[in-house]
């Protein structure tokens, strides 16, 4: 049952279903059908019967009732003559009327049980129930209280199956009609099924061609519509779409890395090789290790910060966030830093008490050392630097200021791409993910950064983050 196609057991539920409904309906249809039969030849039989009581009399004179009909049935009864009227119905609608004596003999009427006798007890205008031969009959029984008339009794007899011929069109054609209507239904409903799910197969197809054959360009194509399964297979494209940014980018990413990383191990294996060649002086090997050292500080710092671009773009767990003291943070940061004092750049720190964001600590220190470490870099002799944090409206606005060499403004679009650098002459063991870090982290938190900067004149990073805890 699980291996059948969803099409086949769809069809087979509610071909199921149809036929317990049809089942239902011809179990209602027949049995209230029954009823109103059974009710129609009671109706009949006491009908009958109470018609036929009118039609018996007794007349003491034998020319009283010559003289009515000629037709009429008269025979001696008692000291009198019974005279049973022509319009006597005794077989009509199969409703049998006999006349009988209190003794139950046959006076006159007609018996719907032949050879026998029904051996019921005579009971006034109520219907009773005899089976015969297993057929049910009806009987319904009158008195005759006219004068002359005294214990005479009117019994009319009525088989239930008279009720078979009365079976109506509607049951008739209910018995041909159902079957069919369930069959037609049950192939209109696979057919149905059948289109109605072509598209998942449409959908399954191209996935598994999408990963067959590592497409991810391949976009499954149902046509025009807006129903569930188109909106399906627009979730697939958009899913396929994302899988394509992602190994994109990740391409991008390997490639960007293995680019950035050859030129260090090549100086490295460059100083290794000049080195191991012949006799050096020791000052050679001092210069051949500084340099060494240097590139491998330069893959060092390079690999972290690829491990934490990773982890921040995954956005794994790995970064708990917190309520973050963002004045003492910014505070001890720059007190910190403000003893690098690098060409005898100057760092001052202006901010608002009681500062505080929902944030990762060890993200937010990277990000302002970041930017003041560039700020140092990319200074002027003798120039200062202005770390500023402060509330505006709703939000935290963090900036940090330098009169350093400026960033043009070509320059300002691509600054925070990944290995970006403008001068990479400044940039020391800077290789170009600082800046892309800080905007990692920045979306991390939910903020926006922007960036002012004119040539010669010096540059302003302006973060804002929302106030909200
Ligand atoms: P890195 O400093 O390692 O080169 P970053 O991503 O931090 O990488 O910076 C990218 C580039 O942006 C730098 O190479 C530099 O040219 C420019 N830049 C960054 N900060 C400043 C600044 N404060 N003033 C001038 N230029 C800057």
């Amino acid at each position: 049952m699980k291996s059948l196609p969803i099409r086949i057991k769809i069809t087979m539920w509610f071909t199921a279903a149809i036929l317990v409904v049809i089942f239902f309906t011809y179990f209602i249809v027949f049995h209230v059908h029954h009823q109103i039969i059974q009710k129609t030849i009671r109706d009949n039989l006491i009908e009958t019967v109470e018609h036929n009581v009118d039609e018996v009399e007794y007349y003491t004179n034998i020319e009283q009732p010559v003289a009515s009909n000629e037709t009429d049935y008269i025979r001696i009864y008692q000291n009198g003559y019974l005279e049973i009227d022509d319009d006597f119905l005794d077989q009509v609608n199969e409703v049998y009327t006999t006349l009988y004596n209190a003794d139950m003999d046959f006076i006159y009427g007609e018996n719907p049980i032949p050879g026998q006798s029904v051996e019921v007890d005579f009971a006034d205008a109520k219907v009773q129930q005899v089976r015969v031969n297993g057929v049910l009959y009806y009987i319904f029984d009158r008195k005759l209280t006219a004068e002359g008339l005294k214990g005479l009794w009117l019994r009319g007899i009525v088989s239930e199956h008279q009720g078979a011929d009365h079976m109506s069109d509607v049951i008739r054609l209910s018995l041909f009609f159902l079957p069919i209507l369930a069959v037609f239904s049950a192939a209109g409903g696979y057919l149905l099924t059948k289109k109605m799910l072509s598209p998942i197969q449409a959908i399954s197809g191209s996935a598994s061609q999408i990963g067959s054959g590592n497409d991810l360009g391949r976009r499954i194509d149902l046509g025009p519509g807006e129903d569930e399964l188109h909106q399906l297979a627009e979730t697939f494209n958009e899913m396929f779409r994302r899988l394509e940014q992602s190994f994109e980018a990740e391409r991008q990413f390997t490639s960007d890395v293995s680019h950035e990383l050859r030129t260090p191990v090549s100086v490295i294996l460059a100083q290794c090789e000049f080195s191991l060649e012949e006799q050096r002086s020791s000052e050679e090997y001092e210069l051949a290790l500084q340099t060494i050292k240097r590139q491998g500080r330069k893959m060092s710092r390079m690999i972290c910060d690829m491990l934490d671009f990773t982890r921040l773009e995954m956005r794994t767990d790995s970064y708990v966030c917190e309520q973050v003291d963002m004045t003492e943070l910014v505070e001890s940061v720059c007190s910190d830093m403000a003893l690098i004092q690098e060409n005898g750049i100057t760092l001052r720190c202006e901010t608002e008490n009681g500062i505080c964001l929902h944030g990762n600590r060890e993200l937010m220190t990277r990000l302002l050392t970041n930017l003041i470490g560039n700020a140092y870099r990319y200074g002027k002799e003798n120039g200062h630097i202005l770390v500023c944090l402060k509330r505006n409206g709703k939000e935290i606005e963090l900036s940090v200021t330098d009169n350093g060499i400026g960033i043009s403004k070509e320059d300002q679009t691509k600054i925070f791409r990944r290995f970006y650098q403008a001068d990479s002459s400044r940039s020391g063991n800077g290789a170009g993910l600082g800046l892309s870090m800080v905007e990692q982290i920045t979306k991390f938190h939910g903020g926006s950064i922007r960036l002012e900067s004119e040539p010669g004149k010096g540059s302003v990073f302006i973060l804002t983050f929302s106030d909200i805890l």
